[in-house]
């Protein structure tokens, strides 16, 4: 694994980051540096969690120190292991490393129930019979104290012996709770004698039926930063009001007082990150799984083709802030797209293929011709791309009638194919039913070869190409945002925001032509398709096994050869036993988008 970058600050200033600084510079944790990654298990990572991951174990790498991954795990009925599998998996692939330091809330029951019953001694907490209806018509309002529990005044044994009774499981769920002794009339609604522990009868993915009280979120999170010496335990914004209560519980059981910093949370236009929203729109089908490329989270970025290494160039590049606000989801794109742009291999690639036959080049006659596989990135080197005599192009690339400003072919025009001749276009064939063109006829310039006329005269245009007797059958799905809306969580209109799916997110194209070295390409590998933009083979590609393909020769010399004539149909692959998809990361810029849009209408 390449190590990850120094995180999400890169060096760049933040003030989370400034914090840490300063209590390294004061001596606050005696120079440690640990913090936590704390995801409940209740549904899959996503883009926003990866602003807290980088953040979390970027300062941790930054600054010599440590970071826990620990699953938030109090809540036993929505929690699974599968969620608990993938969220190790993503973490991973993000580039992260916890080293020995995997933890559960759950392992710390056992302390937290101590500490409890240290809290009723105390005369800090007490049990309490209202109900959960009760409890809420008791807390008052912002501008209204609450009212006291008739319960709250219970001497210390008779808490002791419910409580412990609660826990043998004597009591129906929502019978009673134990409730932290704090303020019925403070102004933070949070301190109004929360809730700790809470009647459930269920079992958890961890503790089995060993528990039927739980414990709250709030008494649980700092209480297992302070098990686990945390120095600053970093959250999002809607924790700030939590904060006093936080330090409540810490100050009154006398424990290791870590400090809480809230941070703003990630929000992206035409996306949801809310795991619920995200649930229902795996439960309701309206996207294939957790991991449809089109949902952002980890797992379906990843299938989609987005790196880690974008990822994390995006959560540095959109940094942290102690307010909300939303970031443009291009921004994210963008830091793919050059992450992309300097790794992957370029290949040619026609989606809408139109046949081209070169009548003037001779049958039979296969050259090889150089590419280049990474302008960027020289040591990649190039390869061999076969080229003959009959050739798809894009669809697009060709205009019967070309408007103002189309330089790319039509009848009478020359234009350069990309590491091959010069063709001038001389014919057009006809569907006679259609009325629509199938296939159009040109001639080459030999004197073009590798893409320069030796006279000096110029094309205004480059395409790409695919062989046709060599080409690779593949499915290629595009994708568009998932919503057509730039905040689909806003329901001001009424609307829930399924209403705001976008009906075409998805756009399936089959038969397109990919160029021989893509045959057996693994899934998750990554390619930009020149001129169209960088796409990534997809899991459910079948049959890909490139140790029994035959992939192009290369020439010794690294000059064109001419093979021996193949027998007609001897570079088709065995399409039946392979089934090649792949799925757009994001296209190659923008504006190229619109201009095939424009083109389209
Ligand atoms: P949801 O509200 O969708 O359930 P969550 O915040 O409750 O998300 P957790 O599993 O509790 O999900 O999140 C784990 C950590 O990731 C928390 O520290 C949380 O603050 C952080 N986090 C979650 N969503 C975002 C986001 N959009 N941006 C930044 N951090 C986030
Ligand atoms: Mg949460």
């Amino acid at each position: 694994m390449t190590p990850p970058n120094p995180g999400p600050t890169d060096g760049r200033s933040n003030f989370v980051r400034d914090i840490v600084i300063q209590d390294l510079q004061t001596n606050k944790y005696g120079g440690r540096v640990h913090t936590r990654f704390p995801p409940e298990p209740n549904g899959y990572l996503h883009i926003g969690h990866a602003k807290s991951i980088c953040l979390n174990f970027g300062l941790a790498a930054e600054f010599g120190g440590k970071c826990n991954l620990r699953f938030d795990d109090t809540n036993p009925c929505k929690e699974e292991t599968e969620y608990v599998d993938s969220i190790i998996e993503d973490v991973r692939w993000l580039g992260f490393d916890w080293e020995d330091r995997l933890f559960y809330a759950s392992d710390y029951f056992d302390q937290l129930y101590q500490w409890a019953v240290q809290l009723i001694k105390s005369g800090h907490a007490y049990v309490c019979d209202l109900t959960a209806e009760e409890v809420r018509e008791h807390r008052g309002t912002l501008t209204e104290p609450g009212k006291e529990s008739p319960y709250r005044n219970r001497g210390v044994e008779e808490n002791l012996d419910l409580f412990e009774r609660m826990r043998a499981g004597e009591f129906p769920d929502g019978s009673r709770t134990l409730r932290a002794r704090i303020d019925m009339a403070s102004p933070n609604l949070n301190l109004r004698d929360p809730v700790m522990y809470r009647i459930l009868h269920a079992e958890h993915h961890r503790t089995g039926g060993k528990w039927c009280i739980y414990p709250m979120y709030d008494y649980t999170h700092g209480e297992s930063d302070s098990i686990e010496g945390i120095t600053h335990s970093i959250c999002t914004l809607e924790f700030e009001d939590h904060r006093p209560l936080y330090d409540w519980y810490v100050e009154a059981l006398g424990i290791y007082h870590p400090q809480q910093i809230e941070f703003d949370r990630l929000n992206l236009t035409y996306t949801l990150l809310s795991k619920r929203k995200l649930l229902t729109l795996v439960q309701n089908g309206h996207v294939s799984g957790w991991d449809d490329p089109r949902m952002p989270t980890l797992c379906g970025i990843r299938r989609r083709g987005y790196t880690p290494e974008g990822i994390r160039a995006f959560c540095s590049r959109v940094g942290v802030s102690k307010t909300n606000g939303t970031i443009e989801i291009g921004m994210l794109e963008h830091a793919v797209r050059e992450d992309l742009n300097k790794r992957a291999q370029r290949v040619m690639a026609v989606l809408r293929p139109l046949r081209v036959v070169i009548d003037n080049y001779p049958e039979g006659l296969v050259e090889e011709v150089e590419a280049v596989n990474n302008p960027e990135d020289a040591g990649m080197g190039t390869r061999k791309v076969p080229f003959s005599r009959v050739l798809y192009i894009e669809r697009d690339d060709f205009r019967e009638d070309p408007p103002k400003q189309y330089y790319r072919l039509a009848p009478g025009r020359e234009v350069r194919l990309r590491y091959g001749y010069f063709i001038t276009c001389t014919g057009v064939v006809k569907d006679d039913k259609t009325g629509k063109v199938s296939e159009i006829h040109c001639t080459y310039d030999p004197a073009t070869r590798g893409g320069n006329a030796p006279d000096g005269r110029k094309v205004k245009s480059t395409i790409h190409w695919v062989s046709a007797a060599h080409a690779v059958d593949a499915e290629v799905r595009l994708y568009d945002h998932l919503f057509s809306r730039e905040n689909p969580g806003d329901d001001s209109e009424g609307l829930d925001f399924t209403a705001y799916l976008n009906p075409a997110s998805l756009e399936v194209v089959t038969g397109c032509k990919l160029e021989p070295s893509l045959a057996g390409a693994p899934p998750g590998s990554r390619y930009q398709f020149e001129r169209l933009g960088y796409f990534c083979v997809d899991k459910d590609s079948t049959g890909n096994d490139r140790s029994t393909r035959q992939v192009p020769l290369a020439d010794a010399r690294g000059s064109a050869r001419v093979s021996e004539p193949r027998p007609s149909g001897s570079g088709h692959r065995d399409s039946a036993a392979e089934r090649l998809i792949f799925n757009r990361t994001v296209a190659l810029r923008d504006t190229w988008a619109k201009i095939e849009k424009a083109l389209a209408k």
